[in-house]
Formats: structure tokens, sequence, C-alpha cells
């Protein structure tokens, strides 16, 4: 028989990755999600599939069904969208685990948590390894989904002591590739959209802060090789890349890979902007034998490839609209 998989948040940029990995793995795929920032373009190509199912609902309310295991990534991810109403972030954060960890308590059934390197913070511990308790500011604007997420571990660690459920933490790092909203915010998004169109490239503040960019499918080989790992796994893995750069560099480099003509335009920092963030993935290339294979400038020029489409699209289609209402 085949595996019954949950996926919240699978119509977002990496939930939508993964019901494809997964149902490329044989397994059956129950996609929930409420399209707060989920695109059902996103999950267009998998409608056909027998094993496939899509089901619209907020995690922040009861979900009873039947699966063998869970997926929980349903949250918004990007600044901007996250800080749009931050009181249903924390809600989508906290209420949802609470709710998908009472599902996976119910059905004694694996539960993996997508966390974020926001858990560390403005780290003033550089890389971050997974022991790093972070720098967060409870009270500012990231504060909803830093907290939120922090919150969530707590959650899934105390269901893993006091009700023995088997739980996986991945602390993901900054990824990026196809599947992202045009209008998503984050920073790889903004600048080849931007660059595609020959607008200015916003880097907020000096430029000089840093991050550290993973590829999806590198990403999604990770989360999978996390869930079906045998043996039990104590505490959180750091998944990312930890090729480090600056804003202003990654700037410089989508502007070359796109060949635009696009200037830089500096904005104003947004508050409690990390200046720095790596992870170090020791303990994801020891216990998942995982490693991140997919460079920079190859991701890149694919995620380039799938707004250059996106946007010709939606070109032709603001064409047709004009020519329609003439
Ligand atoms: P995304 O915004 O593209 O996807 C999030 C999905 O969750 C969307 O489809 C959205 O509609 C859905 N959602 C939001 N609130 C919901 C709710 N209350 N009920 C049901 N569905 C809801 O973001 P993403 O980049 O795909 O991120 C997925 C997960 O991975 C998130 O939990 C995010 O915190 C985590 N993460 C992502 C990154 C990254 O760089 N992409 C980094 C760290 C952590
Ligand atoms: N829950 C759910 N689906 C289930 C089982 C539980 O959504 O199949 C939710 C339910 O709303 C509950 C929460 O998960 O409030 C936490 O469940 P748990 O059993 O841990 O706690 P309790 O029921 O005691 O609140
Ligand atoms: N950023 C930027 N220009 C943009 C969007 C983001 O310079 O148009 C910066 C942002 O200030 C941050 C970095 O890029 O320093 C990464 O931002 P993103 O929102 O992608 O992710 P996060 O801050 O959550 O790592």
């Amino acid at each position: 028989m085949k595996k019954r998989v949950l996926v919240t948040g699978g119509a977002g940029f990496l939930g939508s990755h993964l019901c494809a990995r997964l149902l490329n793995q044989e397994c059956e795929v129950l996609c929930v999600d409420n399209f707060f920032t989920g695109m059902r373009r996103n999950i267009e190509p998998l409608l056909g599939e027998p094993a496939f199912e899509v089901m619209r609902h907020d995690v922040t309310f009861p979900l009873y069904v039947e699966v063998d295991e869970i997926y929980n990534l349903a949250c918004p991810a990007s600044p901007i969208h996250y800080q749009r109403d931050p009181i249903q972030t924390t809600k989508t954060s906290v209420l949802g685990a609470i709710n998908m960890l009472g599902l996976a308590k119910r059905l004694r059934v694996r539960i993996l948590q997508a966390s974020t390197s926001e858990v560390y913070g403005d780290p003033d511990v550089h890389p971050q390894t997974e022991n790093y308790c972070g720098m967060v500011n409870m009270i500012g604007p990231r504060a909803c989904y830093d907290e939120g997420k922090r919150c969530t571990e707590t959650l899934f660690y105390d269901y893993r002591r006091q009700h023995r459920l088997d739980v996986r933490v991945a602390r993901i790092f900054n990824t990026y590739g196809p599947n992202m909203h045009p209008q998503d915010g984050r920073v790889v998004s903004n600048f080849i959209v931007q660059a595609l169109k020959g607008d200015p490239i916003t880097i907020f503040g000096s430029g000089t802060q840093t991050r550290s960019f993973c590829y999806v499918d590198d990403l999604i080989d990770g989360l999978t090789r996390l869930m079906n790992l045998p043996h039990d796994v104590e505490g959180p893995i750091n998944v990312g890349n930890p090729a480090e750069m600056s804003m202003r560099e990654l700037g410089e480099l989508i502007i070359s890979l796109t060949g635009s003509h696009s200037r830089l335009e500096f904005r104003p920092l947004p508050q409690d902007d990390p200046r720095q963030r790596r992870p170090d993935i020791s303990r994801a290339r020891q216990l998942l034998h995982w490693t991140p294979k997919v460079s920079l400038e190859e991701g890149l020029k694919k995620t380039i490839s799938y707004f250059d489409a996106l946007l010709a699209n939606s070109r032709e289609a603001e064409k047709l609209v004009w020519r329609f209402t003439q």
C-alpha cells in the first residue's frame, strides 16, 4: 500500500516541490493549504495525478484526516507577507503546530516541522550551529514569525518528551527557485523580477548584510532524507547551503546573469534585519549524508528561466486584456 503523506502549505513555494517529489516517490499526497501565499498554479501540474488530493483548510483549525506521515510547512515565509497580519502568523505557527501535533499523536505518525534559520535572529555566533540559542527581539516586527517558529520547536520537543512522538525539525536557511511568487518579496525573486523588467534592483541598507542561498531541489532532498531516517533524531538539523554572500554581490550577480541594464537602488534597511547568516551543516552531513549540490549560479539560471517564462506569459496576457478593452 502507498504511504499517505500530508503536506501542509503544499501550494506554496517549498510545499509544491515537496508534493511533486513525494508523488515521484510513489506516495499518496494530501496537500492542505488556505492559499494565503500559495498559488493554484504551483500545484496545477499535479492535479491530474490520482495520488494527489488538495484540501482548502486553515491549519489554525483542527484537522481530522487519516495519514501515515506529516510535513508541516504551512506559514507565510516572506517578511512582507508574514508582517501583513502578524497575529495570524503567530496563530498559524503555534495553533497550526498544536493541531498537527495533535493529529500526529492521535495517529501515532511521524511529523516534520519546517523551522527556520530565523530562530537564530540576528546571530552573534557565525556560522550558526544548532546549539546556538539565537538573538531574537521578541517585540519587533519579525517576532511574529521568529517567536512563532521558536514556540513551535518548543511544542515539537514537548510532544516528543511528553507523548513520545517521533518528531523531526529542519531549520531551513534561505531557499530559492521556481514556484516562488513573483510578488513574494524575498530577495532572490525580487532581484530577478526587477532585473528582467529593467527596473532598479532594490538593495535594503548598504547591501553588506549576508545570506547563504540554497537551491530548492537540494533543500527538498534534505527534508525527505530527514523524514526518512529510520532511527530517532535528537534535536533540530540545519538545512541550507553554506555559500555566503552579501546582498550587493547577489544584486550584481543577477544583473550579470540576466544581462540586465538595471541599476542598484538603495532603500532603508528594515528593522531587525539580520546582518549575517550562514548554516553550519555538519550535523546534516553526518546524519543525513546530505550536502547541497547545485551551485548558486546554476540555481539562479534555472530560477531566471522560470521567471522569464512567467513574465513573458503575463505580458502576453496583459496584451490580450489590452486588446479586448480597445
Ligand atoms: P510560501 O509562503 O510560499 O508557502 C507557505 C504556504 O503556507 C502557502 O501556500 C500558504 O498559503 C500556506 N499557509 C499559510 N498560512 C496557512 C494556514 N493558516 N493554513 C494553511 N495554509 C497556510 O513559503 P515557503 O518558502 O514555501 O515556506 C514554506 C515553509 O518553510 C514555511 O513554514 C517557512 O517558514 C519555511 N521556511 C522557508 C524558507 C525559505 O527560504 N523558503 C526558509 C525557512 C523556513
Ligand atoms: N487535533 C486535530 N486532529 C486530530 C487530533 C487533534 O486537529 O486528529 C487537534 C485538536 O484540536 C487538539 C489539538 O490537536 O486541540 C491538540 O491535540 P492533543 O491531543 O495534543 O491535545 P488536547 O486534545 O488535549 O487539546
Ligand atoms: N532584501 C533586499 N532587497 C529586497 C528584498 C530583500 O536587499 O528587495 C534584503 C533583506 O533586507 C535581507 C536579505 O535581502 O537583508 C534577505 O531578505 P529576504 O526577505 O529574502 O529573507 P530574510 O531576511 O528573511 O532572510
